[in-house]
């Protein structure tokens, strides 16, 4: 069966889908987001950024978050905290560059917060339709088709003017354009969990996200990412290579052996697992093409850094944020300049958190981390500021020169 014409089809109702096709249905235009799967289901990325609640706000779902904080046990978030042996640091977001927009967030089960936010879009007047997973695309600007199928195995037909692809780690339009995906970075690996975390440690501070790093091998590191119902988050990263020559191949006892090497061992020693282990690699990887004839790529789909500064749902969100901004210009009658309005200013906060990323894991910015310049509180502020997700203010000069800052801060840590 065929349907309506829709200004645009969006695949995937994940935080990308849900912010994109908000601020598109508030200008205006008409909108349909096709979803695989049904709501809620799990995925992986609970902590989020300062940052992305700017977005939030400006496409007005902001408030639908905070009002449900305390019944989907979304968990008050300030900042961060980090562990390396008998190191330790916390940042507070608030103590950050900028004098405006968001200090804190939340850290959310994605299951309930991905629900919340695209029921919201769909009060609005979206059109959004659970069940319906796209198989195939037929892409030209003005006239795109997108073909699905839904639950019951029946095919359909979707016209729409442009296809927004924010289907996450299902990468549709890249893998149905053969469109090749650079790896990024290492070849790393996750394993995580939900537990009932039990802590009683009354210095514990449930509103940071903990980063734990192995106190001998620097490059695999750990998160507790604690909810506000008495259960956590608990994941291990490490590259993909290294821990295979251990012959350890139970994933279970490999994570229980990698948490009892840290402090989290003592912290968590009355913790119970409340959902399967979950494991997931080969994560870093990006598209050399962000946008084409007919589509553009958001989120995930478009590609995805490294867990360690929970970046993954802000870039997503500001991804949705820039895409619509240029499709609501275009339907104003403005030619899109997809580089200029899209790729390169994306690009540029991409690029930030890529350094920070590499300079983790070359200790760079541990060193910086674990021994705090505190002396200067301007640099300091710069530092937090991208941690809180403010990585595209070319005003902070950590974002705009990045490399050379992180260089001359190390220095001053040695
Ligand atoms: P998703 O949230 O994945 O949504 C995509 C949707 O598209 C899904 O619902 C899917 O069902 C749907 N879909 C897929 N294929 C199709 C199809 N063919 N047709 C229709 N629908 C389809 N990010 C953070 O911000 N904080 C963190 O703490 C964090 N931790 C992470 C830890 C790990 C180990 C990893 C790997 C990532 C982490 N991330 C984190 C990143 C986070 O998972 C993603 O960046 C984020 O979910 C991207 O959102 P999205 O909207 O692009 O895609």
């Amino acid at each position: 069966k065929t349907m309506a014409k829709f200004d645009i089809a969006i695949i995937g109702a994940g935080p990308a889908g849900a912010v994109a096709a908000k601020f598109l249905h508030d200008a205006g235009l008409s909108v349909i987001v096709l979803e695989a799967t049904h709501f809620p289901r799990f995925v992986i990325g609970e902590s989020l950024l300062p940052f992305c609640m700017n977005v939030l706000e400006k496409c007005g779902l902001a408030q639908t978050v905070v009002d449900h904080a305390p019944s989907a046990a979304f968990q008050f978030k300030n900042g961060a905290a980090f562990a390396r042996g008998d190191q330790h640091c916390s940042i507070d977001f608030r103590d950050r560059f900028e004098n405006d927009g968001w200090g804190t967030t939340f850290q959310v089960k994605r299951d309930a917060f991905d629900k919340i936010l695209i029921d919201a879009v769909a009060k609005a007047g979206v059109d959004v339709r659970f069940g319906h997973r796209v198989i195939n695309a037929r892409l030209a600007d003005g006239d795109c088709q997108l073909e699905f199928e839904n639950d019951t195995g029946e095919h359909g037909t979707i016209h729409a003017g442009f296809v927004i692809d924010a289907s996450g780690y299902g990468r549709v339009i890249p893998k149905l354009l053969g469109q090749a995906n650079a790896a990024t970075l290492l070849p790393r690996r996750a394993l995580y969990t939900h537990v009932r975390d039990n802590i009683t440690d009354t210095t514990y501070d449930r509103e940071k996200i903990l980063i734990t790093v192995h106190p001998t091998r620097h490059d695999v590191w750990y998160w507790l990412i604690p909810f506000a119902d008495g259960t956590s988050s608990l994941g291990v990263v490490y590259p993909q290579d290294a821990l295979a020559t251990d012959q350890q191949t139970d994933d279970t006892a490999l994570f229980d052996r990698l948490i009892g090497e840290t402090g989290l061992g003592p912290l968590l020693n009355r913790a119970e697992k409340t959902r399967p282990m979950g494991t997931i690699g080969g994560y870093s990887v990006s598209s050399d093409q962000l946008y084409g004839d007919g589509y553009v790529l958001l989120g995930n789909s478009a590609g995805f850094l490294d867990p360690v500064f929970s970046s993954g749902v802000t870039i997503a969100m500001y991804s949705a944020e820039l895409a619509a901004k240029t499709l609501i210009n275009r339907h104003h009658g403005h030619d899109p300049d997809w580089e200029n309005s899209f790729a390169a200013p994306l690009g540029a906060g991409i690029a930030t958190f890529k350094s920070y990323v590499e300079a983790w894991y070359d200790g760079r910015l541990q060193q910086i981390i674990f021994n705090q310049p505190e002396r200067d509180l301007q640099l300091k502020r710069m530092v937090v500021s991208i941690l809180a997700g403010y990585a595209w203010n070319m005003d902070n000069p950590l974002v705009a020169k990045t490399d050379r800052y992180l260089n001359l801060l190390h220095e001053l840590c040695l």
